[in-house]
């Protein structure tokens, strides 16, 4: 069963744009998932098709209104959906929450603009989703972040060793990776890469790719088990005066 994706925004071209590029694109070709993209106006009021207005209390910028969203969300919604409220007061979006995504039937994205959403809204949806501590002009382009992730994580959608292998997929960032040339300039590839010494090559990787948590993400570290190999290779590494990821912080 492909996974059934409705967006609603105020701007569909915003979503539109992107998802027709690249592997989100050919996710929906080859019928991985189908994704609709609604005008949320289409539920507005009056001959202006209005979504939105003035905050009680007084202030700045108009709020969407909920019973415009109610509307909306009862075309749309199914049993089987799971409704998220793009917002930055919601929990931070993370690898973990996109693997449980990729595994639901229906997703609707709700994207608000200018001040947000009328706060009865929080009680029509199932998740509050934020991509981070920022603020955005509107939740159309957190929804393409988390529909991204989503999508590429969809069984076929791509090489199921490069999502095996990549960062957050162990709870650790991913060890460097190289291309040819074999040497830029002196800057050569690590010969342990080259020998073709298969074991070799996966205890760097893992030496490695704790060496770069270490250094640029100790907060992933700290919220994991770690093997024995593991736990041996970072007193080592912190024997050696912890990390040398140059490109870091
Ligand atoms: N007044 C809101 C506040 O202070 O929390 C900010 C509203 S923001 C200008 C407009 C919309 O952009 C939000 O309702 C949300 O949908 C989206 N947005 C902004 N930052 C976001 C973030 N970090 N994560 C997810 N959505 C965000």
């Amino acid at each position: 069963m492909p996974l059934e994706v409705d967006v609603l925004t105020l701007f569909p071209a915003m979503v539109e744009g992107p998802l027709g590029e690249s592997i989100p694109a050919r996710i929906q070709e080859r019928g991985l998932a189908t994704v609709r993209v609604h005008d949320l106006r289409r539920w507005g009021l009056g001959r202006h098709r209005t979504v939105d207005d003035y905050t009680y209390g007084g202030g700045a910028g108009m709020v969407l209104r909920a019973d415009v969203v109610a509307a909306a969300l009862a075309d749309v919604r199914r049993p089987d959906t799971t409704v998220i409220l793009l917002d930055p007061a919601g929990s931070v979006f993370r690898q973990a929450t996109a693997h449980e995504l990729a595994g639901r039937s229906h997703l609707v994205f709700l994207c608000p603009r200018y001040e947000g959403v009328d706060d009865r809204v929080r009680s029509m949806v199932d998740l509050e989703l934020s991509i981070g501590d920022y603020v955005l002009t509107g939740g159309e382009l957190a929804a393409l972040v988390v529909l991204d992730a989503v999508l590429r994580l969809l069984p076929g959608a791509i090489d199921e060793a490069s999502v095996a292998e990549e960062s957050f997929a162990a709870g650790l960032l991913e060890y460097p990776q190289y291309t040819r040339p074999a040497d830029l300039d002196g800057a050569a590839v690590p010969p342990v890469l080259v020998s073709g010494h298969h074991e070799q090559v996966r205890k760097w990787r893992l030496r490695e790719s704790l060496r770069r948590t270490v250094d640029r993400r100790p907060d992933l570290i700290e919220d994991r088990a770690l093997t024995k190999e593991e736990a041996r290779m970072l007193d080592e590494l912190r024997g050696d005066g912890g990390g040398t990821d140059e490109a870091s912080g």
